[in-house]
């Protein structure tokens, strides 16, 4: 089963890939994630990245393209994934869709985690992440078990994104208004998305999303 979630920065995209990739076996496919591992190999795409990516515009369509073929052509794959962040923009929709039927491969659920935008900054500013395994927390709305520990690994070292800061948010939102909202009519036209409410709770929201999914 191949999916992507769709939603604004903060609706819980990366929250919820987690718990749908265990729920369903499936691999969650942050281009987010996979940037940010460029950007800290120091490559040349990381390079040009990294600047855009801290003043919260979108990376190039060719340059995010091309990630994502050769990710999905990775042996991790072939038993589904979600896409997390990806497609951002109509052309990188296009692409998807010819991507895929080159490869024979189907989308099964399109999914938008639906949210208010005035929210979305203090889930941003409070978002955090495990160093060693990556798990995700809020400083407010996800804290861990025991604080200072985390919950799956029981790691002591946590991370903050560069760009999670209240400046970059808004200029990510403008972003996701003016670049991404529109693939959601390009998808509703072909009657493959649902929309979930992500002002619902953490445990809510993966509720609605796996009635979506059928599973
Ligand atoms: P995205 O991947 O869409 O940018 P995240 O999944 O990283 O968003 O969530 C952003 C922050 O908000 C994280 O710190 C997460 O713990 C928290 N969060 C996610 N979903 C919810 C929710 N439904 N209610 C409250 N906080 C949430
Ligand atoms: P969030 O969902 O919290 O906004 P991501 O981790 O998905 O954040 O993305 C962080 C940044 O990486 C974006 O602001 C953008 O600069 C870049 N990026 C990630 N995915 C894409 C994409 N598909 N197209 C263009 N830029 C991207
Ligand atoms: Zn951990």
């Amino acid at each position: 089963m191949n999916l992507i979630l769709l939603g604004a920065p903060g609706a819980g995209k990366g929250t919820q890939a987690k718990r749908l990739e265990e729920a369903f076996s499936i691999i969650q496919l942050s281009t987010g994630d996979m940037l940010r591992a460029e950007v800290a190999s120091g490559s040349d795409l990381g390079a040009e990245a990294k600047k855009i990516m801290e003043a919260g515009a979108l990376v190039p369509d060719e340059l995010i393209i091309g990630m994502i073929s050769k990710r999905i052509d990775q042996d991790d794959c072939k038993d589904g994934f979600i896409l997390d962040g990806f497609p951002r923009t109509t052309p990188q929709a296009e692409a998807l869709g010819e991507m895929l039927e080159e490869k024979n491969l189907t989308l099964d659920h399109v999914l938008e985690i639906r949210t208010d935008d005035d929210a979305m900054v203090a889930r941003i500013t409070g978002r955090y992440t495990c160093a060693k395994c990556g798990a995700g927390y809020h400083d407010e709305f996800q804290k861990p078990a025991v604080e200072g520990v985390c919950d799956k690994c029981g790691g002591k070292e946590f991370s903050r994104r560069a760009d999670d800061n209240e400046e970059t948010v808004r200029s990510r939102l403008k972003a996701y208004h003016d670049q991404t909202s529109p693939i959601i009519a390009f998808y509703g036209d072909k009657g493959v998305c649902k929309a979930v409410d992500g002002m619902a709770s953490i445990d809510d929201v993966t509720k609605q999303l796996k009635e979506a999914i059928g599973g």
